[in-house]
């Protein structure tokens, strides 16, 4: 983009804070439209903030190409349309982020596309729910809240024997822990809102992928619709995701030491979190985490309203946030928040309960962490 020979050379690149792009003449007008991917015309196309994150998050994921969008939820429509037109039919897990549920289950039959939603017990043999028509598999590296693992390789097996495509969110794993795409995903998306940008300041999501063809069915979808993320969003992710290793790191071991304080607590019944060895999937997780599991974790306290609101009350730093994957550590409630549309059977079916907390740990001392919620889970 800019001269080489000019004088001014800043280390980190700068926003370029403009809707368009000037030429010269005709002869670089074609010199764009020749190669597109290294020259800029209308910020909607590209630019080079945002082209600068979609190739860092290609190289973290080791796609072909990525496309950052203006949202997660942005992120997964693209990834979708690069599959799917009407008529056709799309599979998604059943434990899936309440957003995808809902844009799958209220929006996409709108377009005349057919959403099944399979039961993760299901979700290595999809014989019973593939259709001629079915192009998709939609699911998730781990789920939320309750932080189950699926194996990819085996989803990708599953899905290739079906002859349909498989895409992951891979947005409470992040590629520091798993990279989908090496492990036969043909998709990968992320909230660029959570991990990858880190510090709750940014709303962004990105789509990488496996094959070119992919790569430029997922740029024009974006470009189409006008998905695109603006050069100060894309500045700031940037910016975040340099630190991405580092804080995974530091939310993993601090998520570890909080499971293993709060499983030994008396007044918490269960504890969700893959790096304990009674999580079901502790195994798998171990194997296709890099030894590494997450900063998400979820755990039960009495389930009582009252009692859920004496313990988010004595959390004195903590905010109760329905988000997650900040650089300081906050809770959510699911059955209130992300999940309350889920009827009363499905909840208790998914152990979904009042008591249910959900942690997104920060990149704090461990120590004062536990220190904060022993002291409200006192209060209970
Ligand atoms: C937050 C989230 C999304 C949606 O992302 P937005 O950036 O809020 O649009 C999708 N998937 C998962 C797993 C998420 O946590």
């Amino acid at each position: 983009m800019s001269n080489s020979s000019s004088p001014i050379k800043p280390k980190v690149t700068p926003i370029y804070q403009t809707s368009v792009f000037t030429f010269e003449d005709l002869t670089e007008l074609e010199a764009y439209f020749d190669q597109p991917s290294e020259r800029y015309m209308y910020t909607r196309y590209s630019n080079p903030n945002s082209n600068e994150l979609a190739e860092e998050v290609n190289k973290l994921e080791g796609g072909d190409g990525a496309v950052v969008t203006s949202s997660g939820m942005s992120a997964i429509f693209t990834a979708i349309m690069v599959f799917c037109k009407a008529g056709d039919h799309l599979l998604c897990a059943e434990e899936i982020y309440g957003g995808s549920a809902v844009l799958l289950s209220q929006e996409l039959n709108r377009l005349g596309i057919e959403v099944t939603f399979v039961p993760s017990d299901n979700i290595y043999d999809l014989s019973a729910y593939c259709k001629p028509n079915t192009r998709v598999l939609l699911a998730e590296t781990m789920s939320n809240p309750l932080l189950r693992v699926f194996d990819i390789r085996r989803l990708a097996q599953t899905c290739q024997k079906q002859n349909i495509k498989l895409i992951i969110d891979n947005t409470f794993a992040s590629p520091v822990i798993t990279k989908p795409l090496s492990l036969g995903a043909d998709v990968v998306i992320h909230s660029v809102t959570k991990y990858l940008a880190g510090h709750s300041d940014v709303t962004a999501g990105v789509v990488v992928a496996k094959g070119e063809e992919h790569a430029k069915r997922a740029r024009q979808v974006m470009m189409y619709y006008g998905l695109n993320l603006s050069p100060f969003d894309s500045w700031l992710a940037v910016r975040g995701l340099k630190t991405l290793r580092l804080r995974i790191k530091q939310h993993a071991s601090n998520a570890l030491a909080i499971a293993t304080f709060l499983e030994n607590h008396p007044k918490v019944s269960r504890v969700y979190y893959p790096g304990l060895e009674s999580h079901p999937e502790h195994e798998l997780a171990s194997q296709q985490g890099n030894g590494l599991y997450g900063g998400m974790l979820s755990f039960v306290i009495q389930d009582e309203e009252a009692a859920v609101n004496s313990f988010m009350q004595a959390l004195k730093t903590i905010p109760f946030a329905p988000s997650l994957a900040g650089v300081t550590t906050s809770f959510s409630h699911p059955l209130r928040t992300s999940h309350r549309s889920l009827n009363p059977e499905k909840r208790e079916q998914l152990g979904i309960t009042m008591g249910v907390i959900r942690l997104s740990v920060g990149v704090e001392e461990p120590e004062e962490l536990m220190e904060e919620l022993s002291a409200a889970l006192e209060a209970i």
